[in-house]
């Protein structure tokens, strides 16, 4: 593996950033300096005017395959983590079959491993993820599952979300749960309101989220377990988990890259690129999103990267299936939802990269699938894990572009501020000029 120079960057750390190079060798970082001398052959990329710090971990990554390869795998959707900054991705359990056993997460985990960015595994919290038996999360958890989820779908039934709760707590792993009561959701396909009346579509109500957001915090106070909440989408969900969260409640919670730039009007022309669940919500939801962004109250963006093939997000809006692309252009939509030129790097990193990777266990790595540590500051010792990104690169989104296998991005044409430049994951260099190596 040959050496990696990085060269006259903005090295973002929490104790303070500073000008510099890195130099990367055998997977670790060697040397964090003013200036680095460059060992023969060593790769050099230019860092000047952009942000170093450590690679992306991605909570919420739907890879599809065991079972719909045709929207994605496992090996397409690392090289659009790659391109997207990401060096970890935690692969959902929402296949056909779902990642419910011993076998299926092994599986997932090994091709993971084939891939340059390290793959963790979401198992699913119910078999089946049919939401009335438990999955044998003891066994997955061996494997080094640390989340659980049946998410697609949140675990409807409270007295089986209880005992999951007990049955995880002695684990010590999380349960993620995707926040929707689907008898108040339904069978909406847009967020309910105004937008949702005219157009004649059926909405899916705020309530619906909320109403499974208060439930599960009540059943975490009462076991005491942890809970990591995905993709919460309106302010008062939000303000729930915050409020819950200074009462020393173990909870955390992530937001999407879509619910932070868009709202329900984006539905107006029927487009079912825009179809989500939880839906696009209203701007005061997605002004007060962005501020739990940057005042911290929000721990992660995770980007529910939703690969579908053409065939079936071509269907009318209220038969498409739900869902968007994610990962390629995460990093420039968190930076414009944290102020763009005022977004603190150190923010930038903390939801990207340091928040994510705590809540997903995956700090110290795991070597038995290759597994590195992620959500290292850039410091000599630490694994090379590493990202340069360019807070002035202006660039415009081409789905004919784009490393996923699917096309269904809401973003096509949009122009973006601040681009990945550079991803380095365990120490080779996979990504450069924004393009695979
Ligand atoms: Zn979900």
């Amino acid at each position: 593996m040959s050496a990696i120079v990085l060269r006259h960057g903005l090295i973002v750390a929490r104790a303070g950033s500073r000008l510099g190079d890195v130099l990367i060798r055998d997977g670790v970082i060697e040397q964090v300096a003013d200036q680095v001398e460059a060992p023969p052959g060593a790769q050099e990329v230019d860092a000047e005017g952009c942000w170093i710090g450590p690679g992306l971990v991605d909570l919420h990554t739907h890879l599809r395959e065991p079972g719909r390869e045709q929207a994605e795998d496992i090996e397409s959707g690392a090289r659009a983590g790659a391109i997207g900054g990401y060096t970890a991705l935690v692969a959902m359990p929402n296949t056909e079959p779902a990642l419910d056993n011993v076998a299926l997460v092994a599986y997932v985990l090994e091709r993971g491993s084939r891939t340059p960015l390290d793959v963790a595994v979401a198992g699913a919290i119910t078999r089946g993820r049919e939401g009335q038996f438990l999955a044998p999360m003891a066994e997955m958890a061996a494997l080094g599952v640390r989340l659980f989820t049946d998410d697609g779908l949140g675990v409807q039934d409270p007295l089986v979300m209880r005992r999951a709760l007990e049955y995880a707590k002695p684990l010590g792993v999380t349960l993620a749960q995707h926040c929707e009561d689907e008898k108040l959701a339904n069978g909406g396909s847009m967020n309910e309101g105004a937008v949702s009346g005219r157009l004649g579509l059926i909405g899916r109500p705020a309530v619906a989220e909320e109403v499974m957001v208060m439930r599960d915090l009540e059943l975490v106070r009462l076991t005491g377990a942890r809970m990591h909440f995905l993709h919460l989408s309106t302010a008062r969900s939000v303000a729930m988990v915050v409020a819950a969260r200074r009462m020393g409640l173990p909870v955390t919670c992530e937001v999407t890259p879509h619910h932070i730039t868009l709202d329900e009007v984006s539905c107006s022309n029927f487009d079912p690129r825009f179809k989500v669940h939880p839906p696009l919500r209203v701007l005061s939801d997605v002004a007060a999103l962005r501020q739990g962004l940057r005042d911290g109250t929000i721990d992660a963006v995770a980007t529910d990267h939703a690969p579908h093939a053409p065939e079936l997000k071509d269907l009318p809006f209220d038969e498409a299936p739900a869902g968007m692309l994610g990962l390629e252009h995460a990093a420039a939509l968190a930076y414009e939802a944290l102020g763009s030129e005022e977004c603190s790097p150190i923010t930038f990193f903390d939801v990207l990269s340091r928040n994510p990777a705590r809540i997903a266990q995956l700090r110290q790595g795991d070597r038995r699938f290759g597994m590195s540590g992620q959500g290292g500051d850039v410091v000599e010792g630490e694994s090379a894990n590493v990202v340069v990104f360019d807070p002035d690169s202006r660039w415009r989104v081409d789905r004919t572009a784009l490393q996923s296998r699917s096309i269904n991005t809401p973003y096509h044409g949009r122009e973006l501020l601040g681009r990945v430049r550079s991803t380095i994951a365990k120490g080779r260099l996979v990504v450069d000029e924004s393009v695979l190596v």
